[in-house]
């Protein structure tokens, strides 16, 4: 339900990247739909979700794309990046791993990416704190060095998801308008 009439004022385009596993198909689920599940995904693909929001009395309409595992096979594409006006840079706060490799990310993305592109650092499954791997000072000081924003997520528990998207589309909307 809905006006189908509905007049669009902006759609951003907003890429996930990041490596396999770190949540971010499910925190697209969990923004996109409110949804969440434990047993991930079957496909392999470009996919993207879209979600109507008002912004300062302003349709807009967010287009977030999910790698949809191609980053297995270091396979995301220049028209991942293309058109992109935010970024979310998902690592898994229990996978140390997967928060030294943003760096090799946010290279790929500011040499694929406009660069205005609004760009924020994502610690997921913070509902995992006994497993952290990542401390949250770690993850502030190099979203300071790289001027990225920056929060702890999780999609399971629904904390932050929503707040994360809103502040990168809300800035996406200041630089913009
Ligand atoms: P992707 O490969 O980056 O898209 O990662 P997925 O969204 O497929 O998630 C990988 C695995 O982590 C799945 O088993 C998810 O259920 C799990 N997962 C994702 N987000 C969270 C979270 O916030 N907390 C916990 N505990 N598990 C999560």
């Amino acid at each position: 339900y809905g006006d189908y009439n509905q007049k669009i004022d902006y759609v951003f385009k907003v890429v996930l990247i990041g490596d396999s596993a770190v949540g971010k198909t499910q925190l697209l689920a969990r923004f996109a739909r409110n949804e969440f599940s434990v047993d991930s995904k079957a496909t392999i693909g470009v996919e993207f979700q879209t979600k109507t929001l008002v912004i300062d009395n302003k349709t807009v309409k967010a287009q977030i794309w999910d790698t949809a595992g191609q980053e297995r096979y270091r396979a995301v594409t220049s028209a991942y990046y293309r058109g992109a006006v935010g970024a979310m840079l998902v690592y898994d706060m229990t996978k140390r791993q997967s928060f030294d490799h943003m760096a090799k990310w946010l290279e790929e993305l500011r040499g694929h990416a406009d660069k205005n592109i609004v760009i924020m650092l994502i610690g997921n499954k913070c509902d995992l704190g006994s497993l952290r791997a990542v401390p949250t000072e770690d993850a502030q000081e190099f979203a300071q060095r790289e001027n990225l924003f920056f929060m702890e997520t999780s999609a399971l528990e629904s904390t932050n998801v929503e707040t994360a998207f809103l502040t990168i589309l809300t800035e996406i909307y200041r630089l913009i308008s």
